[in-house]
């Protein structure tokens, strides 16, 4: 089957198209047919696009909506001009997977999409105002496009968390906010820490019930997830992906008393100092220069710039302190495990978070972090009883792998 799928952002949609059945996801022989980025949708968007053996090729197309960028991405991909041989006509797309951000506490697991379901995720759109709108209406123009009887698969970045209980889950304010309003932890990037997870099962040789890791996922959004027996028991984000770790432009946790005081200090509503939490902080509000990782990193080889050193520290300190507190909070774990673009490629961050954890017996081995690039290993001296490892993130691949076993009514291994 071929399975488009459609990562819907802000003002951005992903997309790949990955062939897959159960056959192929047994053999781990699934294939990308092809890959790209609509960037800036909502005026001049820039396109990238990549076949699975080719450059990538960069482009602009004038793109109103998402419903504007769904219709031209699945149009240019049909065309003769994509070269995606597989892809003659919208036939030859089989299946549709959405990521979605926010389940809410009604969607445990990947579900085939229907009306029903659409309108559970409209009433998530309280909890994910910028995210679930714009994930129904990539929903809506695949429909459109495609027809209703393409089958669409939603695939929600909360529902690995499903499972972590109450004490974890629950905020500390008056009950009834709950009640009302489901004011509540919820998580993300369910399904990369899922798919770490189940890379590290399959990296070991370990059942799903012998899974006791601390995931990391560490890219422009960051969070932190404790897995006991393969499903997760905390994790760092909270009622929206800004709780937690610090990330790109996100400050993470927060005394809540400083909201109001920005507010009042700097004459701002409550919503101008929430977007200033979300977008102007984080590495990029310390440092005040940028939010990518690599940029600081280069920018602190080169010059001795104090706020890019405070930025790069302060991040690292957030996230070693998150490995104490699910230490504690598993009774210890058997691995740690970096993903996400930083998680995946710096061994310097890497070696920074894990500096000082030897009393929990974990030892960096320099020569084999180094090593350890955009690719799956050990990075952690033979010695250490609390290995590290890096591996990288797939989530598109495993919202196809979902799409297809939802589809065909098979079990989640998750
Ligand atoms: P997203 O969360 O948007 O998917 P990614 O997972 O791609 O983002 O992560 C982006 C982050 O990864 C950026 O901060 C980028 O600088 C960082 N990154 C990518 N490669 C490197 C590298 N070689 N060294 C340090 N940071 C890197």
């Amino acid at each position: 089957m071929n399975i488009l799928v459609l990562n819907v952002g802000s003002s951005s949609v992903k997309f790949q198209i990955i062939a897959t059945d159960l056959e192929r996801i047994q053999k781990d022989g699934d294939e990308r047919l092809c890959r790209g980025e609509v960037e800036r949708a909502g005026g001049e968007a820039i396109v990238t696009f990549q076949k699975k053996s080719g450059e990538k090729q960069k482009s602009t197309a004038s793109l109103r909506d998402i419903s504007a960028v769904v219709d031209y991405l699945v149009r240019y991909v049909t065309s003769e001009k994509s070269g995606v041989s597989e892809i003659r006509s919208t036939a030859d797309i089989h299946a549709v997977g959405h990521r979605v951000v926010h389940g809410g506490e009604r969607f445990s697991e990947s579900t085939l999409i229907d009306d029903k379901v659409l309108r559970g995720i409209e009433d998530c759109i309280d909890l994910a105002p910028l995210h679930n709108p714009n994930n129904i209406k990539g929903i809506l123009a695949a429909r459109e496009l495609l027809g209703s009887g393409t089958p669409q698969v939603a695939v929600f970045d909360t529902a690995f968390h499903h499972s972590i209980p109450e004490q974890a889950h629950l905020y500390a304010i008056p009950y009834h906010l709950y009640r009302r309003h489901r004011i509540r932890r919820y998580g993300f990037h369910g399904t990369s820490h899922r798919y770490v997870a189940f890379r590290y099962r399959a990296l070991r040789g370990l059942t799903k019930e012998q899974t006791n890791i601390i995931s990391l996922h560490l890219g422009n959004g960051c969070s932190a997830a404790a897995i006991r027996e393969g499903v997760p028991v905390d994790t760092s984000m909270g009622m929206t992906p800004m709780e937690g770790l610090v990330m790109g432009t996100r400050s993470g946790d927060l005394d809540p008393a400083v909201v109001g005081l920005i507010a009042a200090k700097e004459g701002m509503s409550p919503s101008e100092v929430e977007t200033l939490l979300n977008t102007q902080s984080g590495l990029l509000g310390i440092s005040g220069l940028t939010n990518d990782m690599r940029e600081l990193l280069s920018e602190a080889s080169e010059h001795d710039d104090r706020r890019v050193r405070l930025a790069i520290d302060v991040f690292c300190y957030r996230v070693r302190k998150y490995v104490g507190a699910y230490l504690a909070a598993m009774g210890g774990s058997e691995a740690i495990v970096f993903t996400g673009g930083i998680g995946e490629n710096s061994p310097e961050i890497r070696a920074r978070i894990c500096q000082g954890m030897e009393w929990a017996g974990l030892k960096i081995d320099a020569a084999k972090n180094e090593q350890t690039i955009a690719r799956e290993g050990l990075i952690s001296s033979e010695d250490s009883t609390l290995p590290a490892y890096a591996i990288p993130t797939d989530e598109e691949l495993l919202i196809a792998r979902d799409t297809v076993r939802v589809i065909l009514g098979q079990p989640h291994p998750s």
